[in-house]
């Protein structure tokens, strides 16, 4: 086992009564990366963020994380290992502060965090809503509140990150402001696994790209190379193209 992948998968599987969400998946990630996973609706993305975080079981096949195996473990304890998620639709404490929520996010993730208010103060930054600490989550734009998930996720102290399609129904600006934010999250150190469909933000900010198609792994590798494959091509428009991926430019 290579010493710098976080998370491993092998010969994952998940059946839901029949339908295979995910088939026979194999894939280590390399710490301190951004990783997308990309795929057409259906594919199986977020199945495979709930296999990670504990919130489903695999039919078959092994997950580990930092060298642990973590199949079938109960979420809060992979949550107490370093895996947060951040989801699309954030369901803060509407009254508190972004402060006291992003405080919430601390006091409930990975064991061990000594000095609460600190961790707090550095998630706001990272997440570039340290200007937003006092203010009432209530008073927030849907952008924000998605900044808002990410401090949470993050002040838990994860060292990997999921977010699933955090910049979905955000504008371009605010979709840059989030990919931005990702980045910064990845140089301080944390993994990331990024799924998102916006393919210009995939192609910029990912060291490398993994693609689902109907729960099978179809590619995997540096953004340019998957963009270019015909088989990911194909998965997405149906027929064999030569043309990249709608939106990419080389
Ligand atoms: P994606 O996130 O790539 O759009 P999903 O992982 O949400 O795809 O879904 C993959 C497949 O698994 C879909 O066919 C979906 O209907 C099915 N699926 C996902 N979760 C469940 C569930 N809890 N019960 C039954 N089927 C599910
Ligand atoms: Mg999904």
């Amino acid at each position: 086992m290579s010493a710098a992948s976080i998370l491993r998968l092998e010969g994952v599987s998940k059946s839901f009564r029949g339908l295979r969400a995910i088939a026979e998946v194999s894939f280590a990630i390399e710490a301190g990366s951004i990783t997308s996973i990309i795929g057409p609706n259906g594919a199986g993305k977020s199945t495979l963020f709930n296999l990670v975080t504990g919130y489903l079981a695999p039919t078959a096949g092994e997950i580990s994380f930092k060298d642990r195996r973590i199949t079938g473990m109960a979420t809060n304890r992979i949550a107490e290992l370093g895996v947060a998620r951040a989801f699309q639709i954030a369901r803060p404490f509407r009254d508190l502060t972004v402060f006291e929520n992003v405080r919430i996010g601390a006091l409930f993730g990975k064991a061990g965090v000594r000095d609460v208010e600190v961790t707090v103060r550095r998630s706001l930054q990272l997440a570039a809503i340290a200007h937003l600490a006092e203010q009432p989550a209530n008073t927030l734009t849907v952008g924000q509140l998605r900044h808002l998930e990410v401090a949470r996720a993050i002040a838990t102290r994860a060292d990997l990150l999921l977010a699933d399609e955090p910049c979905a129904g955000l504008n371009p600006t605010e979709t840059a402001a989030m990919i931005d934010v990702l980045r910064l999250i990845r140089d301080s150190g944390v993994t990331v696994v990024l799924v998102e469909h916006d393919m210009p933000s995939v192609m910029e900010v990912s060291d490398r790209v993994l693609v689902l198609d109907a729960g099978a792994l179809i590619a995997d590798g540096p953004p340019h190379l998957v963009a270019s494959n015909p088989q990911v091509i194909a998965a997405y428009l149906g027929t064999p193209d030569p043309s990249p991926l709608p939106g990419h430019s080389p």
